[in-house]
């Protein structure tokens, strides 16, 4: 069948959390927990839905594709400029953008591995090549590898910090010697989703750290600490003329009226989600404590989840399979990853004593 590209069949995909209102119905229990997509265990921020119900008056109207209001609370937050802004829907789309204005068919785009699964899904679909540089036994980046893994052919480097799945993080010192390393014409992303949880004073903010790098660009979402998941903004900050290209090869119109509206409501309660990252971090604080009572090699995450090495057989197949299987038995949804581990996030305190209790029969 020639209807569409044959290496698409090979390119795995992107595997999205289980819905938990069917878990609870097969389980017969009155609901399940979620803790397989990196979700805060808040509702929306005050002031979201009242700011997307007043924008849905203008449904039948086209969003400013150019998101020129939110933009500009963005670059009131952050302290940037606005022209160094680009949006977009959710930072996955950015991400799939940068590769897009960096990298023809041919090119290299390095990334860590493991890291986020969209990595390699948005390099092969712009026919670029994905190198991939183990982690190191930490379970972190190995960066002095991946200034190696850097050639010629490479336009766009991709640095997840703190790492998903496995919550690790890379400082300053390393960071620095890193970007120093990279050739000044590929672009490297710092892919800062989880930003908001990191309370390490060594772990580098990019915004600030980073911002008169030019071949520097920071990725962040609003989905994690802010909230907005199911409204779909990411944002980027990079040199004027890498945001440009960016807000040029834009899904035209792909950032809807209610997401920006409520995006721009949220971005006014930064004091609020200061406050829920505190506790979202005593919570992790408390799970990886618990954790490493059974498993001692839990690595110290700086985000909203906890990483279970969890590597080889079981009795019944897979490790990080058979754990998630029992997990969800007990109505607790969790993120394997075959072969590899287990990403558990950050959840209610209820919710994380829910996993623990599951965790300290299953591990
Ligand atoms: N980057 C990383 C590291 C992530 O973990 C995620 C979400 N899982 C994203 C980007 C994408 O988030 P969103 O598209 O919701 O902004």
């Amino acid at each position: 069948n020639r209807l569409t590209r044959p290496d698409l069949a090979s390119l795995p995909s992107y595997v999205p959390g289980r819905n938990p209102a069917d878990l609870a119905r097969e389980l017969g229990m009155a609901e399940a927990i979620k803790l397989a997509s990196n979700e805060v265990p808040f509702g929306p921020l005050p002031g979201v839905v009242e700011a997307v119900a007043e924008a849905a008056a203008l449904a039948h109207r086209y969003p400013d594709p150019a998101a020129a209001a939110l933009r500009a609370a963005l670059s009131e937050q952050y302290g940037v400029s606005a022209d160094r802004i680009a949006t977009g829907c959710g930072s996955v789309a950015l991400a799939e953008h940068l590769a897009r204005v960096t990298s023809l068919p041919g090119d290299e785009i390095v990334y860590s591995w493991r890291s986020f699964e969209a990595y390699p899904i948005i390099t092969a679909t712009n026919g670029a090549t994905s190198v991939r540089v183990p982690n190191t036994a930490g379970h972190g980046h190995d960066l002095t590898a991946m200034a190696e893994a850097v050639t010629d052919q490479t336009r766009l480097v991709l640095v997840c910090n703190p790492n998903n799945p496995t919550g690790t993080s890379v400082r300053r010192a390393e960071l620095d010697r890193f970007l120093d390393a990279v050739p000044d014409d590929v672009l490297v992303v710092l892919d800062e989703a989880y930003r908001e949880f990191v309370t390490d004073p060594e772990v580098p903010d990019g915004l600030t750290a980073y911002g008169d790098r030019p071949n520097v660009v920071v990725l962040r979402t609003l989905s994690k600490a802010w909230g907005l998941a199911g409204l779909r903004i990411g944002f980027l900050v990079a040199h004027p003329e890498v945001a440009a290209a960016v807000r040029k090869v834009v899904t035209p119109f792909s950032s809807s009226t209610v997401a920006q509206a409520g995006a721009v409501a949220a971005l006014a309660q930064a004091e609020e989600v200061r406050r829920r990252c505190t506790l979202v971090v005593a919570e992790r604080e408390r799970v990886t404590v618990a954790l490493r009572k059974l498993l001692p090699e839990v690595p110290e995450s700086q985000a909203n989840f906890v990483w279970l090495p969890l590597a080889g057989a079981a009795g019944q197949g897979d490790r990080a399979v058979e754990f998630a299987r029992v997990c969800e038995s007990r109505g607790v949804i969790v993120r394997p990853f075959p072969g590899e581990g287990v990403r558990v996030t950050i959840g209610s305190p209820a919710e994380n004593d829910a996993f623990l209790a599951v965790a300290e029969s299953a591990l």
